[in-house]
C-alpha cells in the first residue's frame, strides 16, 4: 500500500541513527489542436491503443496515466522553455470540493482536463477556462475510509475512446461517459466484505481496463484484473500470491501459482480473515505493444516479519511475487516473466513504483529494458524482453542489502536487516514509506536522464512477539510498542532536518547521479520531463517549481500556498502550451506524519485545487485566509494512571496512529485528537471510538479490536499527549 506506515520514527536512538502569449508562435512548435474536420479520420477505426501507442503525434493530448503506454512521463511540447519560463503564469485555479490527499494525474482530451480527487471522484474541465463541465462522484461511503492505510485518494482516470473508467475507494470500477460525466457501467472488482481498495489509476491496453488494488497491511491477497471496456465483464485475474494450498482460483495465475510460487511460501496466510499475504498492485503498470507485454508492480507482504508471514525455516523463502515485477499477456494474463526486486519483503519495500520502459545503449548494445526505483532504494535496469537484471545500484540512502549480484539479480542482504530471524530490532534505511514512493518519476529521452522524487529516511523494525491481528484496522506484526512523539518543536526539527528528501537526476546506463536538487520537505510530488529542457515538481513545502533539465538549476516557482503530492502533467490547446497539477495536502504523510508534513511556517491548511498555467497568463490566487493560531485544548484534567496511558500508547499504536498521527499529532486532514472536545468527554469518546458515531466521516467504531477499559486507555493517552505537547 502506498507508502508508509512510518514514514519514519521517532524516537531518540532513531534519530541518532538516521543522518538521519507575447511571442507564442515564436518560441516553438506546439502542433495544431485536433478540432477540425477531418482530423480525427486516422481515428475513427480500429484499437484505440495506436493512439496512446503513437502518443508523440498528439502532444496537446495526455491520453494515459503516464502520457504513453511506456510511462515516460515526459512531452515533447517546447514553446515553455529556458527563455520563457520566467513568463509563466496562472490562467486559472479550479477548487475541489475536497481537502483530502490529491495524488491524481490529469487526463487531457482536446482540451478537456479529465482529473480525480480524493473519494475518487471524476471531474472535467474546460482546459482553457477552467470551468467545470461535470463532476462524477461514485457516492463511495464515509467509513471506507477505515479500509485505507494511506488517506482516501485517487491517482487518475483511465480514457478509452469516449470513456473514462475510475477505480474507486471502496472497490468499484466505474465507466463513465466523458461527454456527460454519467454513468455507463459499474462492476464491483473486490469482495466487499475485506478491506480492499482501489486507488491506483486504470491502464486500457487492447479494449481491456486493467485495475488493481491495496490492502496488505490489512493481510488481503493481491490480484490485477482486466474488463472489457464496453460491457464490464471479468476477462481475466491474476493473483500475485498463492492462496490455499491445492485449490484452484480458477485464474489465470493458478499454474505459475503452483509452478513457482506455492513452495516459497510457508505459514497458513489463507486462513486469515481477509484472506492472504498481501502482493496488491496498487499502483504501477506499463505496456509494451511491440513485445505485447503487460508489466505489473507487486507490493509488499501482508504481515510484515516474514517471521509471521512464512514462517517455517525453509531453504526458500522468497514469498513469490511479492516486491516483484511481473509480465504477463495483456489479454489473457497469461505469466511470462518475473523478477523479484525484494526476496521476502519485511519492510514493506513494495516495487509497486513507477516502471518506464525505454531503449538503452549498454555496452555498445541497444537494450529494450524497464527502468525501476522501488522503495527499496535500489535502481534497477532490467530487459523487459525476457525479465534478466543488466544493472542494479543503489540511488538512495540503504542499509538493508550491500548490493544486488549482477548474476542471480539477488540483494546481497545484511543479516541485521532479518530482523524476524535475529529477534532484535533493526534501524533500517529506507523506511517502509520507501526511497521512492508512488509519486512518479519521469525520463526525458533528450537529456537521457531519469528524474525522481527521492526521499531518506529511517525506521526500526521489530518483529511483535505477541502479535495478535485485530478485527479492524492495520495488521503488520511489528513492535510498535516504543514509537513516541518528540516533545519539543526542536527535537521536531531535528527529526525533520535528518529525513532528506530530493529531486534527483539519474543516468541510467551509467547508474550514476547527475544532479540533485535537495527540497525543503521529504515527502514531494511527481514529476514532468518537457521538451524545453525543463522538469516539473510540486513539492511539500508548498511550490510548484521549474528546473533545467540538464542540470538542476531551478527556473521558476509558483506559491500553491498547499503541498503538492501528485504530478503536474503538460498539454495544448490553439497553438498555446499548457501545465496542469493537482495541488493538495494530505496522502499517507498527511495522516500518520502530521508533524513532519508542516511547510517552512508550520502546519498548512490542505488547500485541493486544480491548477493551470501558461505564458503571459497573469491569474493570482486568492489570498490565504489567516490560519487560526493553534491552541491546546484548555486544561483536560488528567485522566487514567501511568499504566492505563501506557496500554492506551500501545493500542493506539497499533490501531489508530496511521490516520491521527504518531504521538497523536495531526497532520491537518483528518482532526487532531489532542484538540478534540471528545477527549474531554468519556461518554462522547466510547460513543465515537466504540459505537462509531462518526462512521459516514471515515471514524468507524472500534469496538471490535477494543473493550471499553480499552478504549478508555486510549483516552488516557491522547489526554495525556496533549497535556505533553510543547508545540
Ligand atoms: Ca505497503
Amino acid at each position: 500500500m502506498h507508502m508508509t506506515l512510518f514514514q519514519s520514527c521517532l524516537r531518540s536512538r532513531w534519530l541518532l541513527l538516521s543522518a538521519c502569449a507575447l511571442a507564442l508562435s515564436a518560441c516553438g512548435s506546439v502542433p495544431e489542436t485536433r478540432d477540425g474536420a477531418g482530423s480525427t479520420e486516422d481515428r475513427s477505426s480500429g484499437d484505440f491503443g495506436s493512439r496512446i501507442v503513437q502518443a508523440d503525434k498528439e502532444p496537446e493530448n495526455w491520453l494515459s496515466y503516464g502520457r504513453d503506454y511506456q510511462e515516460t512521463r515526459y512531452s515533447p511540447l517546447d514553446q515553455i522553455g529556458h527563455a520563457n519560463i520566467r513568463r509563466l503564469g496562472l490562467n486559472w485555479a479550479y477548487d475541489l470540493d475536497t481537502d483530502r490527499g490529491q495524488e491524481s494525474t490529469p487526463l487531457v482530451v482536446d482540451g478537456i482536463i479529465y482529473s480525480t480527487s480524493a473519494w475518487s471522484k471524476v471531474q472535467a474541465i474546460d482546459g482553457v477556462s477552467g470551468k467545470l463541465l461535470w463532476q462524477f462522484d461514485p457516492e463511495v461511503p464515509g467509513e471506507t475510509a477505515a479500509k485505507g492505510c494511506c488517506d482516501v485518494v485517487n491517482r487518475g482516470a483511465a480514457y478509452w475512446d469516449g470513456k473514462l473508467y475510475v477505480g474507486t475507494l471502496d472497490g468499484r470500477l466505474i465507466a463513465i461517459d466523458a461527454r456527460t460525466g454519467r454513468q455507463i457501467w459499474s462492476t464491483l472488482t473486490v469482495d466487499a466484505k475485506k478491506p480492499y481498495t482501489i486507488t491506483g489509476a486504470p491502464r486500457v491496453i487492447k479494449g481491456r481496463v486493467i485495475i488493481g488494488n491495496a490492502g496488505a497491511e490489512f493481510g488481503v491477497r493481491g490480484y490485477v484484473s482486466a474488463y472489457d471496456a464496453e460491457t464490464g465483464r471479468l476477462g481475466w485475474r491474476f493473483y500475485t500470491v498463492p492462496g490455499k494450498p491445492g485449490v484452484k482460483d480458477g485464474a489465470a495465475s493458478d499454474d505459475v501459482l503452483a509452478r513457482l510460487a506455492a513452495q516459497t511460501w510457508s505459514g497458513d496466510s489463507w486462513r486469515r480473515t481477509n484472506g492472504g499475504g498481501g502482493g496488491t498492485v496498487w499502483d504501477s503498470m506499463s505496456y509494451d505493444p511491440a513485445l505485447d507485454l503487460l508489466y505489473i508492480g507487486v507490493g509488499n507482504g501482508g504481515w510484515y516479519p516474514t517471521g509471521l508471514r512464512s514462517p517455517a525455516s525453509k531453504s526458500n523463502n522468497d514469498n513469490l511475487f511479492l516486491a516483484s515485477v511481473v509480465a504477463l499477456r495483456p489479454e489473457t494474463g497469461e505469466y511470462v516473466w518475473h523478477f523479484q526486486e525484494t526476496p521476502g519483503d519485511q519492510w514493506d519495500y513494495t516495487s509497486t513504483q513507477h516502471m518506464i520502459l525505454t531503449d538503452l545503449k549498454i555496452d555498445g548494445r541497444q537494450r529494450k529494458v524497464l527502468i525501476h526505483a522501488p522503495k527499496n532504494g535500489f535502481f534497477y535496469v532490467i530487459d523487459r524482453e525476457d525479465g534478466r537484471l543488466i544493472s542494479a545500484r543503489p540511488y538512495a540512502r540503504v542499509n538493508w542489502a550491500t548490493g544486488i549480484d549482477q548474476k542471480t539479480g539477488r540483494p546481497l542482504l545484511n543479516p541485521a536487516a532479518d530482523y524476524s530471524k535475529t529477534g532484535k530490532e533493526w534501524i533500517g534505511f529506507p523506511s517502509s514509506g520507501g526511497a521512492h514512493s508512488w509519486q512518479p518519476m519521469a525520463m526525458s529521452p533528450r537529456t537521457g536522464l531519469v528524474y525522481i522524487p527521492v526521499r531518506d529516511a529511517a525506521m526500526p523494525f521489530a518483529i511483535d512477539r505477541s502479535f495478535q491481528p485485530k478485527p479492524l484496522g492495520l495488521n503488520v506484526g511489528l513492535d510498535m510498542s516504543g514509537m513516541a512523539a518528540p516533545d519539543t518543536k526542536a527535537e521536531v526539527d531535528r527529526i525533520r532536518r535528518d529525513m532528506t528528501g530530493y529531486l534527483l537526476a539519474w543516468d541510467p546506463v551509467r547508474q550514476k547521479e547527475v544532479w540533485r536538487v535537495r527540497l525543503a520537505g521529504d515527502w514531494n510530488g511527481g514529476v514532468l520531463a518537457t521538451g524545453g529542457d525543463l522538469v516539473f515538481q510540486g513539492d511539500m513545502d508548498g511550490y510548484l517549481r521549474a528546473y533545467d533539465a540538464r542540470n538542476g538549476a531551478p527556473l521558476w516557482s509558483f506559491d500553491a500556498q498547499s503541498a503538492i503530492s501528485a504530478p503536474p502533467i503538460t498539454w495544448a490547446k490553439d497553438g498555446r502550451q499548457y501545465v496542469t497539477v493537482v495541488a493538495g495536502w494530505g496522502t499517507s504523510a498527511g495522516l500518520g506524519f502530521g508533524v513532519f508534513g508542516w511547510g517552512r511556517d508550520g502546519p498548512r491548511r490542505n488547500h485541493s485545487r486544480v491548477l493551470t498555467f501558461s505564458l503571459d497568463a497573469t491569474g493570482k490566487l486568492p489570498a490565504l485566509p489567516k490560519e487560526p493560531r493553534r491552541e491546546l485544548p484548555p486544561v483536560v484534567p488528567r485522566v487514567g494512571t501511568a499504566s492505563d496511558i501506557a496500554a492506551g500508547k500501545i493500542a493506539y499504536n497499533r490501531t489508530c496512529f496511521a490516520c491521527h498521527g504518531a504521538g497523536a499529532i495531526g497532520g491537518g486532514v483528518v482532526p487532531d485528537l489532542r484538540y478534540s472536545a471528545a477527549i474531554e468527554d468519556a461518554a462522547l469518546w466510547q460513543s465515537i471510538v466504540a459505537d462509531g458515531a462518526l462512521a459516514s466521516r471515515g471514524m468507524i467504531g472500534f469496538k471490535a479490536n477494543f473493550s471499553s477499559r480499552e478504549i478508555e486507555q486510549i483516552r488516557a493517552y491522547v489526554v495525556n499527549a496533549a497535556l505533553r505537547s510543547k508545540y
